[in-house]
């Protein structure tokens, strides 16, 4: 397709970054494989507003893939960087912010007994499935079809977004012995999980799942499926764990556990709870934290875990996260998928709009999605029109169809109407695009 615009200073700049680091990007989605054209090299960003090098003006619905949930460059976050940074940036020992974080969480979601802090969420999620392994002493993990849960070897089956969008079934380098203790089952399906504590019992370390999958587009846990994947954990002695890597601290104070109060044995996040910085965690049970050195015997360190500036932005920005800063993002969420559903139906656009909390995506389908299967067959070609002209009018959503649209405190008046305004034209685009 031809792309309504050019970006000359971003297309130089990709074309420098693509010769020194493979596909000139840090992160697959960043290099909009999906749909086309040049990636947008950013320069700053401020409240709901990003910057490109060609000096546009973008209102942001990606918000740094949920990080940014009060905005870019919000003061006090700011404030709180530049203060811990002035004190120096990392001492290898521990430091009173981390604590005053792990402290943040615990308060706030009441089944983390323990946390214990990293730098990534992929870290995270590593770190939770070598603990459940060590502490039933059992080999098997069961992840769903869809669900991300980092770039973990084990977990690299069936992985929703970053896959899906590329197509690729599996990823080389990952071997079989790596993915042979993983058991992959279809989303929102307690029997299939009921089928396999059957046919393995005894042996299945942990069921992990996205708390309310983001990553294969928005795919929310049908009524009583957490439930269920929690008492049949517990049934078997395996343990239940809840990647909040993507819902914690953005659908509610205590992130998706908030919502529906279903209790796992082990929690991991990152994305908000880093201010944007690298900070991420994992926690839960206190006696099967435990098991973890130096107190116990299942290992596991890092260089820049608790990273004094991480902490400190993190920790600024769970401060402002108050019971108003929650319903100022679900309000103007509610509000621009209002707008979204009336585009896309104005113009008979097929769609399903599905929201989780204050996240939300849209399907080109009319079949309510509830698996991987399902997402994959939305007409994702009426994506890539969709997604262009809402660039080109200056609006920056996921370069993909298979992800979540996040929004932030900063989302203003202004930003809602520059949404509105694009928005028209964009669904006239998805009603014409053809496969
Ligand atoms: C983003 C994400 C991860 C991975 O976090 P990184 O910081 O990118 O490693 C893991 N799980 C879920 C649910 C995520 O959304």
């Amino acid at each position: 397709m031809s792309y309504p615009y050019e970006a000359p200073v971003s297309q130089e700049l990709f074309d420098r970054a693509a010769a020194v680091t493979p596909g000139g990007v840090n992160s697959p989605v960043r290099a909009f494989r999906a749909v086309g054209g040049t990636p947008r090299f950013m320069v700053s960003g401020t409240g709901p507003y990003l910057t490109d090098a060609d000096g546009r003006e973008y209102v942001d619905l990606v918000c740094s893939w949920g990080p940014m949930i009060l905005g870019h460059a919000r003061p006090e976050v700011v404030a709180a960087v530049q203060d811990a940074v002035t004190r120096g940036t990392s001492f290898g020992t521990p430091s009173e912010g981390e604590v005053a974080l792990a402290e943040e969480m615990v308060a706030r979601v009441e089944p983390l007994d323990q946390v214990r802090l990293v730098s990534s969420g992929t870290e995270a999620t590593m770190s939770a499935i070598r603990l459940a392994r060590g502490f039933t002493g059992r080999a098997k993990v069961v992840k769903f079809a869809g669900c991300y849960h980092g770039h973990v070897d084990a977990l690299l089956a069936a992985a929703g977004s970053g896959l899906a969008t590329f197509g690729l079934p599996d990823t080389p380098g990952v071997t079989g012995a790596q993915t042979g203790d993983t058991i992959v089952l279809p989303y929102n399906d307690l029997d299939a999980v009921r089928a396999a504590f059957a046919a393995n019992p005894g042996q299945i370390a942990c069921v992990i799942t996205e708390a309310s999958p983001g990553n294969m587009g928005v795919v929310p846990p049908r009524d009583g499926f957490n439930a269920g994947l929690r008492d049949l954990c517990a049934a078997d002695g395996a343990l239940y764990v809840s990647d909040e890597v993507m819902t914690g601290f953005r659908v509610s104070k205590a992130g998706w556990y908030g919502l529906d109060g279903v209790r796992p044995d082990l929690m991991t996040f990152g994305k908000v709870m880093g201010g944007g910085f690298p900070a991420a965690a994992f926690g839960g049970r206190a006696d099967v934290m435990a098991q973890l050195a130096p107190v116990g015997p299942v290992y596991q360190a890092g260089t820049l875990s608790g990273n004094p500036v991480a902490t400190a932005a993190g920790l600024a920005q769970l401060r402002l996260l108050d019971d108003a800063a929650y319903r100022t993002v679900d309000a103007v969420s509610k509000e621009i998928q209002g707008l979204l559903t009336a585009a896309l139906s104005k113009e008979g656009v097929a769609h399903r709009l599905q929201t989780a909390g204050n996240m939300f995506s849209v399907f080109f389908t009319d079949e309510e999605v509830r698996d991987f299967e399902g997402a994959k067959r939305q007409e994702a070609y009426r994506f890539t029109p969709f997604f262009h002209s809402m660039l080109a009018q200056g609006v920056y959503v996921p370069p993909s169809a298979f992800e979540s649209w996040f929004v932030s405190t900063a989302h203003d008046e202004r930003a809602v109407e520059r949404i509105a305004a694009a928005l028209p034209a964009a669904a006239r685009a998805a009603a014409e695009a053809h496969a």
